[in-house]
């Protein structure tokens, strides 16, 4: 089936200015709730949402095999079931009904009005009901930077990395959507010099720059899924801030990894952004050396160029760019890392999420953490209002925003935007 929704010349009627994440080339999928306070799936295009429930009620989707109320849900998860054939379906269709020569909708103004909502209009929700979430670590650099400074810079790397996509399971019901604010959370910590834990609010709060996929019904139980088939099961991508406390994280990530340290909120930009979109943009993913088992290796060793910006917002001020990466420098692709989650029979399920893990480029200015930015608290960020960093303040607002640029066609992920909020204080009695 022919990806004419990629076409780079294809213009929409609705207006889309130069710079936008959301040209009629993108239609990513997301939830939200209309001004009528309906919860109802949706695309953008521009600085439109586009209530897909709507659409299919009124006929837009006619001869596309889909369920009444596929898109009259509160969650993608079912859509997404339905597989990359109906996905494609459906990007297809809308690109039509959008295209600028298309009269169908463009000059119906009846059904405009219950189409088309202006993005204040609306309120963004979790696209996916998330049943299990995975966190990998896949970053090279990122990994280096991390064992460098807890353990051995002679040996920073583990003798595991460079053959297992290392990852562990988080928790999927502290995800939130962008917009929702986070509070610094409580935990146990051990002080340098200190020989006794204490409790309190976490000192050393993060933001780790990440992305994460979103998976379909991948395989049954105790079947694994070949490497080179891997990506069809991938319904997408959003933008991750995986929120972590450094202090807590190093008291107790031995032996059994991060725990408290992670769960406590982590976040999404809101619209899923389709493999089948980020098609123009593959690149070679980084040489593998050595060479991965088998069961890991790729015949198209291709990953995406993303490209990856995290700010800073203090209250009432001004954002700072703290960091620049890009997706391309992880290490491990996402196929390897479904391929590998699922060798020993492990079963993926729509809605399943999985984060790429911390992506820190090169450079010490595409770092993406403050933990590596700051190295360890050693350096100062400075912000544009004269403050300083070395972790996250409270009431500091953290965004990271993603975008994919060729030959002067962009398409992007919009942004995954959540302050931190004072530790919780319980009511006084
Ligand atoms: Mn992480």
């Amino acid at each position: 089936m022919p990806l004419k929704t990629n076409n780079p010349n294809r213009k929409s009627w609705i207006e889309v200015s130069s710079n936008s994440d959301f040209p009629i080339q993108n239609i990513p999928f997301g939830v939200f709730l209309t001004r009528d306070d309906v919860i109802t799936i949706g695309t953008r295009i521009g600085d439109h949402a586009i209530d897909l429930g709507a659409l299919h009620q009124l006929g837009y989707f006619k001869d596309i095999p889909l369920t009444d109320d596929i898109f009259l849900q509160d969650t993608l998860n079912d859509f997404i079931s339905d597989g990359k054939k109906t996905w494609r379906l459906v990007r297809n269709r809308i690109s039509d009904i959008f295209e600028k020569d298309n009269s169908s909708l463009r000059d119906n103004e009846e059904h405009k009005k219950v189409v088309l909502f202006t993005m204040e209009e609306i309120e963004m929700q979790l696209p996916v009901q998330i049943g299990d979430y995975t966190d990998f670590y896949s970053s090279k650099e990122h990994a280096t930077n991390v064992g460098t400074m807890f353990r051995d810079p002679d040996n920073a790397l583990l003798p595991n990395w460079l053959h297992i996509p290392v990852g562990y399971h988080g928790r999927s019901s502290s995800i939130v959507p962008s917009g929702t604010p986070v509070r610094r959370p409580m935990g146990q910590t051990m002080p340098a010099g200190a020989t006794e834990p204490v409790f309190g609010p976490s000192k050393l709060v993060d933001f780790e720059l990440e992305m994460a996929f979103i998976t379909t019904d991948a395989n049954l139980l105790g079947e694994p899924i070949p490497v080179d088939e891997a990506e069809d099961y991938i319904f997408g991508m959003v933008l991750f801030n995986d929120w972590s406390a450094r202090d807590i994280q190093k008291w107790e990530y031995v032996p059994l990894g991060p725990f408290l340290a992670k769960n406590f909120a982590s976040s999404i930009s809101p619209w899923i952004v389709t493999m089948d979109a980020l098609q123009p943009f593959k690149v070679n993913s980084p040489e593998q050396n050595p060479e991965p088992l088998p069961y890991l290796q790729q015949t198209e060793k291709k990953t995406y160029d993303i490209n990856l910006e995290v700010s800073i917002t203090p209250e009432n001020s001004t954002p700072t760019t703290v960091t620049k990466s890009n997706f391309k420098y992880m290490y491990w692709t996402m196929a390897q890392q479904l391929a590998h989650h699922t060798v020993n029979g492990c079963n993926v399920i729509s809605g399943d999420m999985m984060g790429s893990g911390t992506i820190s480029g090169p450079t010490p200015d595409s770092y993406g953490s403050m933990l590596e930015l700051s190295w360890a608290g050693k350096n100062l960020i400075n912000l544009n209002d004269g403050s300083t960093r070395k972790f996250i303040d409270d009431n500091d607002t953290v965004t990271i925003t993603g975008y994919c640029e060729k030959d002067g066609f962009r398409i992007g992920f919009g942004e995954v935007s959540s302050k931190l909020l004072p530790v919780f204080q319980p009511k006084k009695k």
